[in-house]
């Protein structure tokens, strides 16, 4: 009973939080370097191994243009057509480097503001995520995972904006910050978020997005902020 009312009360306060703000991570090469590698096998025995984001990208886009795939995420049709993808390393949090220019933002938690980390990862690797967090520091109860599993992440922001209208008609998210480094993801987030006329008349006057772009150099990072 106590644990009932414990979570009635939460919900309650959740409900009345004012949330105006959400933060939004990607994890890969944004929140911490990774060792992982992607090994392919496809049906006519050729094999690849993809050892970073941009060799994957490079991999999938060719493949799904050769196959006539149009999916935003070729991998689970690729699957279906025997290829064999062996993601494992993304089930895990592989021989992390923390990238401490956005992780020192992401600590702090700002007022009225919610934290997600949105991967493209599959869900089982939430689980060892969150675990990382806590490891470098960054309390995991304040931070919601979600794993986009193929979906695209400028669709799934656009539907966040639409969860809570106001009375006014208008969103309750006035801000979004949004830092990834994929220039894949970025130009999908500007498409659906920045110029998707389905959901201009739901973003508040003073609405704003700002995409804070990871740039690795050699060893060092860096912010780049591209506008809405
Ligand atoms: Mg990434």
């Amino acid at each position: 009973m106590k644990l009932l009312l414990e979570n009635w009360r939460k919900f309650i306060a959740e409900d009345y939080e004012p949330v105006t703000t959400l933060r939004i991570f990607d994890f890969d090469e944004t929140i911490a370097h990774t060792r992982s590698e992607t090994r392919v096998t496809a049906p006519d025995g050729s094999t690849a191994t993809l050892t970073n984001q941009q060799e994957f990208e490079e991999y999938m886009n060719a493949t799904a243009a050769k196959e006539g795939i149009d999916a935003f995420d070729a991998v689970d049709s690729l699957v279906e057509m025997g290829y064999k993808i062996d993601l494992s390393d993304f089930s895990i949090v592989k021989d992390p480097e923390e990238i401490k220019v956005v992780t020192d933002i992401m600590k702090d938690f700002p007022p009225n503001s919610r934290t997600f980390i949105m991967t493209a990862r599959r869900g089982q690797s939430l689980g060892p995520i969150m675990e990382y967090l806590d490891e470098i520091g960054i309390d995991s109860s304040k931070v919601r995972p979600i794993a986009t599993q193929g979906e695209s992440k400028g669709d799934v922001i656009a539907t966040m904006i639409g969860n809570k209208i106001m009375p006014d008609g208008k969103s309750n998210v006035h801000k979004i910050e949004y830092f990834e480094d994929s220039t894949k993801n970025i130009q999908d987030v500007l498409e659906k978020v920045c110029r998707n006329p389905k959901i201009k008349d739901i973003k508040p006057d003073d609405f704003v997005l700002t995409i804070r772009q990871v740039i690795q150099k050699g060893d060092s990072y860096r912010l780049q902020d591209i506008e809405c």
